[in-house]
């Protein structure tokens, strides 16, 4: 699947353990890299597939808007 979503557009991702967010770049992301929570030091994975169809589905929103707008 290919993602139309700058690259270096930051994501917020929530831990799992405390809720505290990260700011991690798409690029990143898509690595599917493990981060650790500075906030509790929890490490966790980043599922990438499921983030990026998050923000994939947020875009095609905006764009939807968008068009609705511009008729
Ligand atoms: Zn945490």
């Amino acid at each position: 699947m290919h993602y139309n979503i700058d690259p270096s557009a930051l994501v917020n991702i929530p831990c799992p353990s405390c809720g505290e967010k990260t700011a991690v770049s798409v690029a990143t992301i898509e690595t599917s890299p493990r981060l650790r929570c500075e906030a509790c030091g929890a490490m966790y994975a980043i599922n990438a597939r499921k983030v990026m169809d998050k923000l994939q589905a947020a875009q095609e929103q905006a764009e939807l808007e968008r068009r609705r707008r511009g008729v």
